[in-house]
């Protein structure tokens, strides 16, 4: 097929997911050229984003916010108040705080990506100074999943167990009728400001993740605990994606990775949308100084938090139940620099450091500590036949 169109600009943006539409929008506010390609540009994204409201750039306005919950529970063996404001974004306040009014918007989807070019199904070929690559992730295959299954649930149902401007960031109670020999999971649960509240059991480290019919059975047996029975026609979202997807090499000659595909997904909690919002004026303005983005982005110490944080992720994906429980009570008592390093900086290695150091020291008992590391139990769930396991609750 012939070329049949070539424009020349500043930036290519290919994928307008909240990374690519972030990046979009600040390269146009520095006063650069911008084409943007999606198949769907117009289309809110499907999955409802979370963030600590500290790590959102302070460029992004209020109305990007759909709640905020001032002070998170996290239940370990005890309740856990975790001082530090976490908010639910709005999908279309999020959208309208990043607008593309000056770029030139292509619905179309990229089947070549190079470093100055990228060529969309009809052969259209589009070119730029920099293309960056914000396609988001690959398929999850057996890799290290975050798998979740999300029901939403009307507010005063869902009351019993969260009430407005309260949130269950990580719920290990043992309610979810998954027995000692089973895989992890926790349940996640907050109110998104629209009058439902989610309730979404997730697991993390996986290979390969944990099917959903798997999920929805844990999330309606801890319902179930706190009298909550549902309708079983209320709506629900599904997550599968790999944690693993690595930060691009130094010197990388292709376009650049940026958001989840370039390493901004956190291997340890599955976010990538506040690092990415975050991490766009550093790329724009290195792109403007003419340094390699890539450089800018990861830096040596950047690196190393994601070398840390992908221990963490190994450890998380081998754990049973109780160790989880002992290892997130240890974490949650460390001091909130140190939780940030591991939620949240993108650089902090010492504090990150510390704070590993600390959680597998305080890991009780001793020998569960050659688990966290990966000496003993490495492989515990890999091939785990969710089919074969314990029927242990109804399933709905
Ligand atoms: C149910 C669920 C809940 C989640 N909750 C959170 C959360 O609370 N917080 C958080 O940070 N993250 C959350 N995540 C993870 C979240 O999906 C990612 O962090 C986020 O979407 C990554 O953004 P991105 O822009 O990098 O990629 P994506 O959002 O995946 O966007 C990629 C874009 O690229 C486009 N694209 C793909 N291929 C092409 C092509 N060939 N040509 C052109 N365009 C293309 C796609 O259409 C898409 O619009 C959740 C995920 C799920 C599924």
């Amino acid at each position: 097929m012939g070329v049949s169109a070539v424009r020349e600009v500043d930036v290519c943006v290919v994928g307008l997911g909240p990374a690519g539409r972030a990046l979009a929008h600040r390269a146009l506010r520095a006063g650069l050229s911008v084409t943007a390609i999606d198949p769907r540009p117009d289309r809110l994204w499907p999955p409802t984003f979370s963030c600590w409201v500290d790590e959102l750039p302070d460029w992004l306005p209020s109305g990007a916010i759909a709640t905020t919950i001032p002070a998170p529970t996290v239940w370990t063996k005890t309740e856990h108040r975790i001082d530090r404001p976490y908010c639910v974004l709005s999908k279309p306040g999020l959208r309208a705080a990043l607008p593309l009014d000056d770029a030139t918007v292509i619905a179309g989807r990229a089947t070549r990506v190079d470093a100055h070019e990228v060529e969309l199904t009809d052969g259209a070929v589009h070119t730029a100074a920099a293309v960056f690559d914000t396609r988001g992730l690959p398929t999850l295959g057996r890799r290290r999943a975050a798998s979740a299954h999300g029901i939403f649930v009307a507010a005063e149902t869902a009351a019993p167990m969260v009430s407005d401007g309260e949130g269950l960031l990580l719920d290990w109670r043992p309610e979810n009728g998954a027995g000692p020999d089973e895989p992890p999971s926790f349940l996640y649960a907050v109110p998104l400001g629209d009058g439902t509240v989610i309730f979404e059991e997730t697991s993390l480290g996986l290979r390969g993740g944990m099917p959903q019919h798997e999920l929805r059975k844990r999330t309606l047996n801890r319902l179930a605990a706190h009298g909550i029975r549902l309708t079983g026609v209320e709506p629900s979202e599904a997550a599968h994606y790999p944690l693993d997807q690595p930060p691009p090499r130094k010197g990388e000659a292709g376009a650049i990775p940026f958001g989840s595909r370039g390493g901004m997904m956190h291997p340890c909690t599955g976010y990538s949308v506040a690092d990415s919002l975050a991490l766009a004026d550093t790329a724009i303005a290195a792109l403007r100084q003419g340094r390699d983005p890539i450089a800018a982005l990861w830096p040596r110490r950047a690196r190393l938090v994601y070398w840390m944080r992908m221990r963490g992720l190994y450890g998380l994906g081998r754990l049973t139940t109780e160790q989880s429980i002992a290892m997130f009570d240890a974490f949650f008592s460390a001091s909130p620099r140190r939780q940030r390093a591991l939620l949240s900086a993108h650089d902090d290695y010492t504090a990150l450091g510390a704070v590993l150091f600390n959680t597998v020291a305080r890991t009780w008992p001793f020998r569960w500590r050659y688990d966290l590391v990966g000496w003993t139990n490495r492989n515990r769930w890999l091939d785990y036949d969710f089919d074969q396991a314990p029927v242990s609750a109804a399933r709905r």
